[in-house]
């Protein structure tokens, strides 16, 4: 049996229920239980049992022999990459291996896994297993409440994913959660250095989960979300640098930029989309259909264009934008 996301299951054709929006990448969840104990995470082991969750997304369980058979057609109903996520294992990385074997005798489609590695010589197996990107998640970006929630260093988990991306160069990519007690500076400023090291990231906002201990914690505001989408675009397309940055007390207030500089930059809403791998669109993972959409899983129309500049720019404070 594997847990495929409720969007996956119907694209593929697992499942006859309507969606209001298509993955373009195929999302597996391995393993039922993890053995970390995040607490913004309902898969961890001290949580209640609402195994079927992560984000805001359900993930029926199917047998992977009826799983196989679609997957073969995926590229026809417009799948252009295959996503394994997977609690960590107690047997590390073993089980992942013969999942990646069984995915790559069906599909040539590109292969993207988010686990939990002990080493970079785990993550050169993976690759050289055929996995196309690795993900060493971080998820929080603040030191203290890294401790707090995941348990362990952030520094030693950076020293990971930095080390990973020196040998594996352009094949690693990282989890950013953003709302889990760090500062705007903060945050970009690990955006910063990730894009400087070749690292990819894909930033969540943080949902609150019921079932988790982080249950009664608020998402981030809308407009700090904004902040930081339009900072990490403005670093990974070198439009901007980020000592011209400002910030009051760790908020932003500036890109250094003219603003009409960052209107244009902005203007084709593509900051505002869902980051991460290649065709990796993650519809309403961080949103409900009809509520803020954190992340566009798609090109946003012109309403919505206009909707997050007008988030954007109310809140910072300078003329030089
Ligand atoms: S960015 Fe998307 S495709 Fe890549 S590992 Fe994360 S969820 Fe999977």
């Amino acid at each position: 049996m594997i847990r495929v996301s409720a969007g996956s299951a119907a694209c593929l054709g697992l499942a006859t229920n309507k969606m209001d929006a298509y993955p373009t990448t195929a999302y597996f969840l391995s393993g039922n239980r993890c053995l970390m104990n995040c607490a913004f995470c309902p898969q961890g082991v001290g949580q209640n049992e609402v195994l079927n969750r992560l984000g805001r997304v359900t993930w029926p369980e199917y047998p992977w022999p009826e799983v196989e058979k679609t997957l073969v057609q995926a590229e026809k109903k417009g799948i252009r990459r295959v996503c394994l996520q997977s609690v960590r294992h107690e047997d590390g990385i073993e089980s992942l291996l013969k999942l990646i074997a069984r995915v790559k005798a069906i599909t040539t489609l590109p292969l993207s896994l988010s686990a939990w590695i002990r080493d970079e010589q785990e993550a050169e197996e993976l690759i050289d297993a055929g996995v196309d990107r690795v993900s060493v998640s971080l998820d929080v970006a603040n030191p203290s409440a890294y401790r707090e929630i995941k348990g362990g260093s952030l520094q030693q988990r950076l020293n990971l994913l930095f080390g990973c991306a020196r040998n594996l160069p352009g094949r690693i990519s990282t989890h950013i959660i953003c709302g889990l007690g760090e500062s705007e500076a903060e945050v970009l400023s690990l955006l910063n250095r990730l894009v400087e090291a070749g690292v990819t990231a894909a930033l969540f906002a943080f949902i609150p989960l019921k079932g988790t201990p982080l249950e009664h914690r608020e998402p981030p505001a809308v407009d700090s979300y904004r902040r930081i989408q339009a900072g990490y675009y403005l670093l990974r397309e070198k439009a901007a640098d980020f000592s011209s940055f400002a910030f009051d007390k760790e908020r932003l207030i500036s890109f250094g930029l003219p603003s009409n500089d960052l209107k244009q930059l902005l203007a084709d809403g593509t900051a505002f989309q869902t980051t991460g791998c290649a065709h990796c669109n993650r519809p309403f993972y961080n949103e409900r259909p009809g509520g803020i959409i954190y992340n566009y899983h798609r090109e946003l129309n012109e309403e919505e264009k206009e909707a997050s500049w007008s988030e954007l720019v109310q809140s910072l404070t300078e003329k030089r934008f």
